[in-house]
């Protein structure tokens, strides 16, 4: 007898048909012999309907009312589960976060698990119920409601797993598992067996929303076994494991995109030490993260910083900056919103040269302008004009995954 926590995404549990298909899954890996945890998301645009509905009360809606609101979306799924489960002949009981003991830090909107209480989770699993978490919530240590995220029902089912020690992870999803690309842009996409944690962790940070990043983070800390798959069909789907000696022999595992930033430039800022610092603290003391950073000195004494942030972060950001480089007598601020990120990820990188300069060569052959560069061991990323994203996808795919290995 195994313990299996199973999450269902969006699409899975998007109509009551769907929900009532999830509800005879789960009942029967019960029936198997197995203690069942469910994790489930909101019905599929219900949390982006909710987004709009905050947006039309308030420009820059109260972030403790917006996830109360957000978090309802995972009330209802996960109630109805329950449900279709009880309708099913098999006992059943709804969790929400602070229920289920899921203790979060106050960053509204990107609140991060801090722990788990499992005790009533465990009491209800020995009473023989399926238990129903609602994912995506959590509570602070004062009992205000946070998410995690967007996506960040991954987050809650893994750490669920972590707490209660599951054998398995399973994250069911509406594509087969994790594919080489995002297979709605590149239909020769193919699907991975399996990927490690390092990979996954950069591939989701690029953009590949199929895992949330805070999900393989957990996994990889706590060695939760996670395998994402089909909801829709009953094909193994991708296991995110520990990195071995067989995966370098690849070069690149993936490939993916983000639309979701934005690019600020500062002109012509002072040369002279503490700048950065002056300009960067502001930003992250309104908790915005700042991806890519560069900085170009010229010959008359200053430099341009141009750096990405969140684009839903980016009307903040600009204004903070625009305050900064009035006190620091800056040149000026542009602001491009149009932008996307796209990159290569794979542990090959690290053994092997010249796979940065082959990206660039497959890029300049379709006169695409790279705007930044950034890379890590196993990861190069490429800002460009956001109209020439899905091209750059494919021909890169086509570059390093079909023909793949030959530099
Ligand atoms: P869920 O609602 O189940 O959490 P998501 O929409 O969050 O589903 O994630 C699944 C989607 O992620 C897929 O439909 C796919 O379009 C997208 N995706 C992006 N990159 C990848 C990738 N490399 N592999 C698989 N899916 C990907
Ligand atoms: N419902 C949330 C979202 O749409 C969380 C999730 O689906 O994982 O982002
Ligand atoms: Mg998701």
């Amino acid at each position: 007898m195994a313990l299996i926590v199973q999450k269902y995404g969006g699409t899975s549990v998007g109509s009551i048909e769907r929900i009532k298909h999830v509800a005879r899954k789960v009942a029967e890996a019960k029936k198997q012999g197995n203690d069942v945890v469910v994790v489930v998301s909101a019905m599929a645009g219900e949390t982006n309907r909710l987004v709009a509905l905050a947006q039309q009360v308030s420009e820059s809606p109260d972030e403790r009312e917006r996830d109360v609101l957000l978090a309802s979306g995972e009330q209802v799924s996960s109630a109805l589960l329950s449900l279709a489960i009880k309708d099913l002949g098999c006992p059943a009981r709804s969790f929400l976060a602070h229920q289920a003991r899921i203790e979060t830090d106050k960053a509204y909107g990107k609140a991060r698990i801090k722990s788990i209480d499992s005790t009533r989770i465990k009491r209800a699993l020995r009473d023989g119920e399926i238990v129903v978490v609602a994912g995506f919530q959590g509570v602070d240590e004062e009992e205000n409601i946070t998410t995690l995220g967007r996506g960040g029902s991954d987050t809650s089912a893994v750490a669920m797993a972590a707490a209660l020690k599951a054998n398995v992870c399973e994250i069911y999803t509406d594509v087969e598992g994790v594919f080489t690309t995002d297979p709605s842009i590149c239909p020769k996409a193919r699907k991975l067996d399996r990927i490690s944690f390092e990979e996954m962790i950069e591939m989701a940070s690029t953009g590949a929303r199929v895992l949330q990043i805070g999900s393989v983070e957990l996994a990889m800390k706590f060695a939760v076994p996670v395998h994402v798959r089909s909801s829709f069909t009953d094909l193994e789907g991708t296991w995110v494991v520990e990195e071995d000696e067989s995966m370098d022999e690849v070069l690149v595992s993936g490939v993916t995109y983000d639309k979701n930033e934005a690019k600020i430039t500062l002109l012509k800022v002072p040369d002279r030490p503490g700048l950065a610092a002056q300009i960067f603290s502001p930003i992250s003391g309104a908790n915005i993260v700042v991806d890519m950073i560069i900085q170009n000195a010229s010959e008359d004494g200053t430099t341009d910083l141009t750096f990405t942030v969140p684009k839903a972060d980016y009307k903040k950001a600009l204004s903070l900056v625009e305050k900064t480089a009035s006190v620091i007598q800056a040149g000026g601020v542009r602001v491009d919103p149009g932008i996307a990120k796209v990159s290569i990820v794979g542990v090959g990188m690290r053994t092997h040269a010249g796979v940065a300069a082959k990206m660039f060569q497959v890029l300049a052959r379709e006169e695409i302008n790279i705007q930044m560069i950034s890379t890590s061991e196993i990861k190069i990323s490429v800002v460009i004009d956001e109209k020439e994203m899905e091209h750059a996808v494919r021909v890169l795919h086509e570059a390093f995954v079909e023909k793949q290995g030959n530099l």
